[in-house]
C-alpha cells in the first residue's frame, strides 16, 4: 500500500468546450482507495486515459450542482447498470450538498429507470452546507465548509491516515471559511477561473488564490479550472506577489504526488 497520496487532474477545464482542456474533474489515490472530485462530461473517459476505471471509484464528492461538474452523473450511473466492466463488491459513495436528493430524483423522474441507482452498486448522502462538517470514510476524515459560490456549494479536505491532506476548493471567491479548512495542508487544489484584472462574481483570481493560500500556509497549491482566458495571461506572477510556496498551473492528466 502506497504511503503518499496521488492528485490525479483528469479535467483543468470549465464548461467551454476546449481541446486542451476537459471539464472540472479531480482524483485522489491513497491507501488503496480512488476519491473522484466532481465530474464534468468525459470524466470518465479522462479517468481512463489515466488509468482508472470506473469501478476503481469508491467515493464521489460533489461541490456544487454547476452542469460542468455534475455533467457525468447521470452517464456514471447508466454505465454502472450496464457497463459489463462494472464489476465492484462494495457500493460506490455519493456525497454533495443539500440539492443532492433532489438532482437524484430528478434525473430518476427525467430518466426513469436508466439512470435510478441500484442501491447495492451506488449509495447517496447529502452534506449539510450551515458549519465545519467532519465525516469518516475509513482511513480517511473528510471535512468541509461552505464556499461563496452557491447556496450550497462545497470546499473538501480530504485528511489521510499518515497526517498528509488535500483541500479541493471547487468553485469560490476568496473566503476565510475556505482558509480555515486549508489551515496547514500539504496541497490546495485552488480554482482559479479568471486572470488578474478579469474577476468572475464566484470564482478566484490568482492574486486571491495566493492569499488564500498563504494566510492559509499551506505546503503547494495547484491552480485549475482555467477559463480561456486564463491561458492568455500570466497567472504566476500575481499568484506569487502573495504565496512563496510552490505554485502548480494544472493540465489535464497532471499527476501530483503528496
Ligand atoms: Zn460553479
Ligand atoms: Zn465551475
Amino acid at each position: 500500500m502506497a504511503d503518499y497520496m496521488e492528485v490525479v487532474i483528469a479535467g483543468s477545464g470549465t464548461c467551454v468546450p476546449s481541446l486542451r482542456r476537459a471539464g472540472p474533474c479531480q482524483l485522489l489515490r491513497a491507501c488503496g482507495c480512488n476519491i473522484m472530485v466532481d465530474s464534468a462530461a468525459g470524466s470518465l473517459r479522462q479517468l481512463l486515459r489515466a488509468g482508472i476505471r470506473q469501478d476503481d471509484i469508491d467515493l464521489i464528492l460533489y461541490t456544487h450542482f454547476h452542469p460542468d461538474h455534475t455533467g457525468e452523473l447521470v452517464p456514471f450511473i447508466f454505465s454502472s447498470k450496464y457497463s459489463p466492466a462494472f464489476s465492484r463488491k462494495r457500493p460506490i459513495l455519493i456525497w454533495g450538498p443539500e440539492g443532492l436528493a433532489s438532482l437524484m430524483s430528478g434525473v430518476a423522474q427525467a430518466w426513469g429507470d436508466w439512470a435510478e441507482p441500484e442501491p447495492d452498486k451506488i449509495v447517496f448522502e447529502e452534506i449539510p452546507v450551515s458549519m465545519m462538517t467532519s465525516q469518516q470514510f475509513p482511513p480517511f476524515v473528510i471535512k468541509t465548509v461552505h464556499t461563496k459560490h452557491t447556496p450550497h456549494s462545497l470546499a473538501y479536505r480530504i485528511n489521510g491516515p499518515d497526517g498528509k491532506s488535500v483541500v479541493f476548493s471547487g468553485d469560490t471567491e476568496y473566503c476565510e471559511e475556505l482558509v480555515e479548512l486549508s489551515m496547514g495542508a500539504d496541497l490546495l487544489v485552488q480554482e482559479c477561473a479568471a486572470p488578474e484584472g478579469k474577476m468572475i462574481q464566484g470564482h478566484m483570481t490568482p492574486s486571491q488564490a495566493g492569499r488564500v493560500a498563504s494566510k492559509a500556509g499551506v505546503h503547494k497549491m495547484v491552480l485549475t479550472h482555467f477559463y480561456p482566458d486564463c491561458d492568455k495571461s500570466d497567472l504566476l506572477t500575481p499568484c506569487r506577489r502573495h504565496f512563496d510556496g510552490m505554485v502548480i498551473l494544472a493540465e489535464d492528466l497532471m499527476r501530483i504526488i503528496v
